[in-house]
């Protein structure tokens, strides 16, 4: 089962090592294998973003910002190397239960992969155990793994959903996403930013439109 995690949820292990790249030869775009040499080459980049719209990057503002930014992307951007398999071990506990249990309001702070610009909101958890259950805080947990990686919002609903459906085997799980994404809200000249909702249902919340209206039901309360 373990396995399986790790490949549905595309768990690299520093796979910066395992020539992971995109077709160009300049160099500059291949991940770099050791931490150090990625975080140097992060700085690089951001420098020449700067140089590049405009700014003097050795102004005294500007100085220290390609560090923190490089800092900044290993703690938004942590989700790459996340293990699945530690993050539930030692959480699943056998339940003669069969309700759904419902984890609503899990804040998350996420990356648009098309602009690199924050996507956030909460994410609406519930699934109705087969035999067993996860620790509360591992759900918030599991959120936060794909949360902090580049995503687009449907993508990361489904992963959630697949995770939980994957580690607890339930009769079914429901995922509501929401999010406001920076991309659309600071840019274009509309005053109204509509907020996303994303879902992605599996088993019986596929199957029952009664369970389903019951779980959307709870998140207007
Ligand atoms: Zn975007």
């Amino acid at each position: 089962m373990l396995d399986t995690i790790k490949e549905l949820n595309g768990f690299h292990k520093h796979d910066h090592a395992n020539g992971r790249t995109n077709g160009h030869s300049n160099g500059t775009t291949h991940p770099t294998s050791d931490k150090a040499d990625a975080k140097a080459a992060i700085e690089t980049a951001v420098r020449t973003i700067l140089a590049n719209v405009g700014e003097d990057p050795d102004r005294e503002g500007l100085v220290g910002t390609p560090d923190r930014i490089a800092r900044m992307y290993d703690e938004i951007l942590a989700g790459y190397t996340t293990d699945p398999v530690k993050l539930v071990n030692n959480a699943l506990f056998d339940v003669e239960y069969d309700d759904p249990v419902i984890v609503k309001e899990i804040e998350y702070f996420s990356m648009c992969e098309h602009h690199m610009l924050p996507f956030f909101g909460r994410a609406h958890i519930a699934y109705i155990p087969s035999d067993k259950v996860i620790g509360l805080s591992k759900i918030p947990r599991i959120v936060e793994m794909f949360a902090r990686r580049l995503q687009v919002q449907e993508r990361m609903t489904r992963q959630i959903a697949e995770m939980i459906d994957e580690v607890l085997q339930p009769q079914g799980v429901a995922v509501v996403v929401e999010g406001s994404h920076m991309c659309s809200m600071m840019r274009g000249v509309k005053k109204e930013h509509p907020r996303m909702m994303t879902s992605y249902m599996i088993g019986k919340y596929r199957e029952d439109k009664d369970l389903r209206r019951e779980f959307m039901d709870q998140l207007r309360k």
